[in-house]
């Protein structure tokens, strides 16, 4: 079935583009319609997105961009380049990109600890301000903001202290952000994946796997593509009523 065509004439930028959920995304939008805008520290796999944008969506205008989502002046520098560019900032944002880097509370190295909350919940704080500041600065009353959580936020995992505290940040920011900017029209929602297929997870442990794989009651991970399809919905006047909440795509995962 063809892709609904719900983002004509749209500006999104997704962080995290060059991999997994965030390529996903960025495929889904472009498919919608939306010019995209593939943001990744590794110039590398933003590129090889932006060839799969540019071979099977030509009727928009994507570029390719490098950003270090933990850094305020790369997050500067990226949100200004769009506008030079498209000569608006971009309506819808997705921050997608994430680091994981496992250990045990007692073994938990705090450079490990301060990384994860850099990249994942700083980063989202650092795109969001960024793009709803040049929304605002500009007058346009009309933005969705996605964030990217996860259902360990809410429920915790052995191993990944440092993790489950930063996407537990990453949805009380987003309720936090929706409450401020819903005067500009600007709305936030957070997307809470469970186990989904992708670079970040293809090393898991087996043992990891097989306590997990029980507990999801669609019996498997889930794919990009699926996170994919929340993150149009939520970009796209579908959800024109939704504003300040969190979405589990997860298959179903820990809700027993
Ligand atoms: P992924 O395949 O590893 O993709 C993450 C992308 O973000 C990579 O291209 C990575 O670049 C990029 N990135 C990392 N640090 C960055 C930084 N400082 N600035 C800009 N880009 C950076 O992971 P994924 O599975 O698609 O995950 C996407 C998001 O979903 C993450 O926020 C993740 O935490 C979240 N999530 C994933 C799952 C899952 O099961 N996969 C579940 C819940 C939540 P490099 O290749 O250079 O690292």
């Amino acid at each position: 079935m063809a892709a609904p065509c719900r983002l004509i004439s749209r500006l999104a930028v997704v962080s995290g583009g060059g991999s997994g959920i965030g390529r996903a995304v960025c495929q889904r939008f472009a498919s919608e319609g939306a010019s995209v805008v593939v943001a990744d520290r590794n110039e590398e796999s933003a590129h090889k997105t932006l060839e799969l944008l540019s071979r099977n969506y030509r009727g928009q205008e994507h570029v390719a961009l490098e950003v270090d989502v933990s850094l305020k002046e790369s997050v500067g520098r990226l949100v200004n380049a769009i506008q030079s560019h498209y000569f608006q900032p971009p309506s819808i944002c997705v921050s997608a990109a994430g680091i994981t880097q496992d250990e045990f509370l007692l073994k938990m190295e705090e450079e490990d600890f301060d990384r994860v909350i850099q990249v994942n919940l700083k980063g989202t704080f650092l795109l969001t301000q960024a793009v709803s500041s040049a929304l605002v600065a500009a007058g346009i009353s009309k933005g969705s903001i996605i964030t990217v959580g996860s259902i360990v936020g809410k429920v915790g995992n052995v191993g990944q202290i440092n993790y489950s505290a930063s996407k537990a940040g990453v949805e009380g920011l987003t309720r936090t952000a929706a409450k401020e900017l819903s005067k500009y029209g600007i709305r936030c929602n957070c997307i809470l994946p469970g186990f989904i297929a992708s670079p970040m997870t293809e090393n898991l442990p087996e043992k990891v796997m097989s306590k997990v794989s029980p507990l999801i009651l669609m019996g498997r991970m889930g794919k990009p593509a699926e996170v994919a399809d929340v993150c149009a919905f939520l970009a796209s006047d579908d959800s024109q009523y939704i504003t300040g909440v969190s979405i589990e795509v997860a298959g179903g995962l820990f809700i027993g």
